[in-house]
């Protein structure tokens, strides 16, 4: 059996999930139909909405259903034409791609974009060694311009797991008037995410990426901010997103809430600090490690060893891991993270993603870290 260590990507559907997943996808269950089909799905819906919404401390009417974990970001950074747009050099592609064009340009030339000069470069803002955001830089240029802001950042990167300042980069914003909106899809199941204590004004989750179904996911916005919708057409969310609400998938994610379980992910970092010591041992370099991560997720470059060897040999000993982003997968491009860090790119060239979750055990990660270390020893130049 192979061993999944790939949970960034998508984790596993958790069995309670599953279970909730198979009961509604047999019903016809459109929430704005009238009849009692109808009425049952609204109020699955509903009861649903409630039990997102208590988990991450935010009112069930702040919860806007999207279809995916992009659609919520691209809501939120499309939501406010009027606004200039502020994001960290980290950021996931759905948020970087919706900056002023300067994203695209940063992804597809990956190997040097920190450098490349770009009209709306202003507009991004760098990071420290440990992939914090640099708050000077984030309040000067919010001085700077008396044009409203829209400012994202992510709560937990996807690639190191490095958490952010959030209730900082809040206070920050509310200074200068600025909308903050906070991408917590890495976040959600790893650690407490607490719509009212960041301070953040709109956030987004993901069910697949918390043990909940591939096809829902949120935008939480506060309910004194109205949103220009992305979708327009039934007035289903409230009128913030026309499209009938999967109640399968949304009932799956609320399943996924409920089956969140934080002791195990404190396991987890237990089980990957004692892997990176030993990676570190045999001259791995680990990503971030000075700073607050997820439990679930280790970055580790293996120097010498791109990582496109390194995922296949992985990938034959049936590990699967990652690098770089999911989402950018087929070639492994430069990871744009790594190198805002300030990373060499022919080391960030040798990283990969390690990312575990609720049905990881110790063995497994025992496992992955000889399979590591035996590659390690046969590839690593001495
Ligand atoms: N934001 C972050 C930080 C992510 O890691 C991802 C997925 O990898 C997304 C957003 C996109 O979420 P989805 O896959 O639900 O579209």
């Amino acid at each position: 059996m192979a061993i999944y260590l790939d949970y960034n990507a998508t984790a596993p559907l958790h069995p309670q999930a599953l279970a909730k997943m198979q009961e509604w996808q047999l019903l016809p269950a459109n929430p704005s139909s009238v009849h009692g089909f109808g009425r049952a799905a609204k109020k699955q819906l509903e009861d649903a909405r409630k039990i997102i919404a208590e988990s991450i401390s935010a009112w069930p009417n702040e919860i806007i259903f999207t279809g995916s974990g992009t659609e919520a970001n691209a809501t939120a950074l499309r939501g406010f034409p009027d606004r200039r747009l502020l994001v960290s050099a980290i950021e996931h592609s759905s948020v970087l791609s919706l900056q002023g064009g300067v994203a695209d340009v940063a992804i597809q030339k990956n190997k040097d974009w920190i450098a490349s000069a770009s009209p709306r470069n202003d507009e991004i803002i760098q990071v420290d060694a440990n992939g914090i955001i640099n708050l000077a830089e984030l309040e000067q240029k919010l001085a700077a311009d008396s044009k409203p802001a829209l400012v994202s950042v992510m709560l937990a990167n996807n690639e190191t797991g490095v958490i952010q300042p959030i209730a900082e980069v809040a206070a920050i914003c509310k200074k200068y008037g600025a909308l903050l909106h906070c991408d917590a899809v890495q976040a959600l199941g790893k650690i407490s995410v607490d719509f009212s204590l960041l301070g953040a004004d709109m956030l987004t989750i993901s069910a697949h990426k918390a043990g909940g179904a591939l096809g829902a996911a949120a935008l939480v916005i506060k309910n004194s901010i109205s949103i220009r919708p992305l979708l327009t057409g039934g007035g289903q969310e409230l009128g913030r997103r026309a499209g009938t609400e999967n109640i399968a998938a949304i009932s799956a994610f609320a399943a996924a809430v409920e089956a969140i379980d934080f002791a195990k992910m404190q396991k987890l970092r237990t089980w990957l600090d004692a892997m990176e010591k030993q990676m570190l041992q045999a001259g791995g370099v680990v990503f971030g490690g000075d700073a607050q991560r997820l439990p679930n997720t280790s970055c580790v470059a293996m120097p010498y060893v791109g990582n496109e060897v390194q995922l296949i040999d992985f990938d034959l000993n049936n590990y699967a891991v990652s690098a770089g982003s999911a989402c950018s997968s087929g070639r492994i491009e430069k990871s744009h993270v790594l190198l805002a860090m300030g990373v060499a790119p022919e080391l960030a060239a040798c990283a990969i993603r390690v990312s575990a979750g609720w049905n990881t055990t110790e063995d497994e990660i025992k496992k992955f870290t000889e399979s590591w270390l035996r590659l390690a020893g046969r590839l690593v130049k001495k």
